[in-house]
């Protein structure tokens, strides 16, 4: 699947000197998007996942997706402030400033395998925050699946030995 052609790049956005990368073109074409899906869970099949974790907002898209074709669940990591149970939550460096995501705390079952899904690895620490609040509440991070990485920020870095599975590399 030429996934690359369905990318549009919008420059100056969501501030200038950012190159945004658009997946909507990509979600609107039947045939791409469950490729996708199929593609981003593929590598994990046989890998025992008991749960895929999307992180807000894109990771919505294709997590439970994911999550259908190695028949497991879903759980959400939010942006602060968006999930109504009880939560646990961790902050993280950002270019300029700070954010903070939160997962419930009955999201995981202890020693659970946890893959987490989002559209795109950049710098890895939206990435590596997740994956820290799931060992906080005590699953394994056994995966991350990505539909594009911007290999320049060498995000996986922050990821250490987990496997990663990316479709697009930039
Ligand atoms: P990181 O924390 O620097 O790896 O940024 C990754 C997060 O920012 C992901 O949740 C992405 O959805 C979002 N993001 C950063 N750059 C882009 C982009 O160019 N297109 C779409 N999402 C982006």
């Amino acid at each position: 699947m030429d996934y690359v052609s369905l990318i549009r790049d919008i420059p100056n956005f969501p501030k200038e000197g950012i190159i945004f990368k658009d997946i909507t073109p990509l979600l609107a074409n039947g045939p791409a998007l469950a490729a996708a899906v199929d593609d981003m869970a593929a590598p994990f099949k046989d890998k025992n996942i008991d749960l895929v974790v999307g992180i807000e907002s894109r990771g919505f898209i294709f997590g439970p997706g994911v999550a259908r074709e190695l028949g497991c669940g879903f759980a959400p990591v939010r942006k602060a402030g968006k999930l109504p149970y009880h939560t646990e939550s961790l902050t993280y460096d950002l270019e300029y400033g700070t954010d903070t995501l939160e997962i419930h705390v009955d999201a995981v079952v202890a020693d659970h395998r946890i893959l987490i899904v989002d559209d795109l690895l950049a710098t890895g620490g939206t990435a590596a925050a997740a994956g820290e609040l799931i060992a906080k509440i005590g699953g394994i991070v056994s995966g991350f699946s990505f539909v594009i990485e911007l290999d320049f920020l060498e995000g996986r870095e922050k990821l250490g030995s987990i496997p990663i599975s990316t479709l697009i590399h930039y």
